[in-house]
């Protein structure tokens, strides 16, 4: 039998996956990459080794608009910031199910643990997600498997309930003695840090629901980066706040671009109605050191000009910051 194996990363669902990998069945290991994901290039090399030094290999899926539109008007509501996991778990598991028919798979295992998250993972919110999946009996969850109902693959005889765990609750104890057994040294962060759990972040991403109609996977990614001011409905300001950040915003094309000219200070890229460049450069202008007759560039597609930004102090600038807490 065949089985795709949600692996977000983290140290249970890599368990989950050797465990009935171990039990002899074939493994597809399926990590799906959400444009929320934070140091997501490390995390899936690090994960990628793990699932290679099972003999098995990495597939990944990225999670694309469709995804990010969930996260906009989710049918379960929020977490503590504008996380939803339980929407997020049904969107993952339904990835998985289009996985398992293309691959003519039979099962999906997953690392849930039973009341692990009081909301999401107890028994009656595991077999309800199942139901409205149409994956009923084919989740197998190897960590609780032996206080959960049987499974399809277990009910045909492939699978020994016995082998399986009844881990439950919060506790990682026992998860961290099987990693000793099974020689696991090291594991990315689950969810590859999500950045939706941030409160600044999540700060960020309403505004944008909030202001732009159409946005792209780009107008996502420049929320990753720099602060964010608001200067009206339809304009925003992002500025860096290091080189690096000033570097990463350059490449911002579509967008004018702010660069000081003739002193050391943040890079900005306005997205919106240039009209409104000149607080801009104000704001970016209050983020660096005082020189003699400071000058900003403005550049567009195709020209560039000179704005001599007006002082303002910082506390003026924060009042447009729209992270300012
Ligand atoms: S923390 Fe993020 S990745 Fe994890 S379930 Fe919640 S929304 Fe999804």
């Amino acid at each position: 039998m065949k089985a795709v194996a949600l692996v977000s990363g983290g140290l249970d669902s890599i368990l989950a996956m050797k465990i009935i990998h171990d039990m002899g069945m074939e493994i597809i290991p399926l990590h799906i990459v959400t444009p929320f994901n934070e140091s997501c290039c490390s995390n899936i090399t690090l994960l990628s080794e793990l699932v290679e030094n099972q003999g098995l290999k990495l597939k990944t899926v990225n999670a694309g608009m469709d995804y990010v539109e969930m996260v906009k008007k989710p049918k379960f509501g929020y977490g503590t910031a504008i996380n939803p996991c339980k929407d997020c778990r049904a969107y993952m598991l339904r990835k998985a199910k289009e996985i398992m028919y293309e691959e003519g798979a039979d099962f999906i295992v997953t690392g849930e643990v039973l009341d692990q998250r009081p909301m999401s993972q107890n028994k009656k919110a595991m077999m309800v997600i199942e139901k409205e999946m149409g994956l009923e009996g084919l989740i197998l969850r190897p960590l609780s498997g032996k206080i959960l109902p049987p499974t399809v693959p277990e009910q045909k005889g492939f699978l020994d309930k016995s082998k399986m765990f009844d881990i439950k609750g919060r506790s990682r104890k026992k998860q961290a003695e099987l990693a000793r057994k099974f020689g696991l040294k090291e594991w990315p962060n689950s969810a590859g840090g999500c950045l939706l759990t941030d409160r600044r972040f999540a700060l960020k991403l309403k505004d944008l629901f909030k202001h732009k109609q159409s946005y792209s996977i780009d107008d996502i990614s420049l929320l990753k980066l720099g602060r964010h001011f608001r200067l009206s409905e339809d304009t925003k300001l992002v500025a860096g706040r290091n080189e690096k950040e000033n570097q990463l915003l350059s490449y911002y094309k579509r967008f004018p671009l702010l660069v000081p000219d003739n002193f050391n200070g943040p890079t900005g890229v306005l997205d919106g109605n240039i009209r409104l460049a000149d607080i801009a450069a104000s704001i970016l202008y209050s983020y660096s050191d005082k020189v003699n007759d400071p000058i900003i560039k403005l550049y567009t597609n195709d020209t560039n000009i000179n704005i001599i930004p007006a002082v303002i102090s910082r506390e003026i600038a924060k009042k447009y910051q729209i992270t300012n807490f």
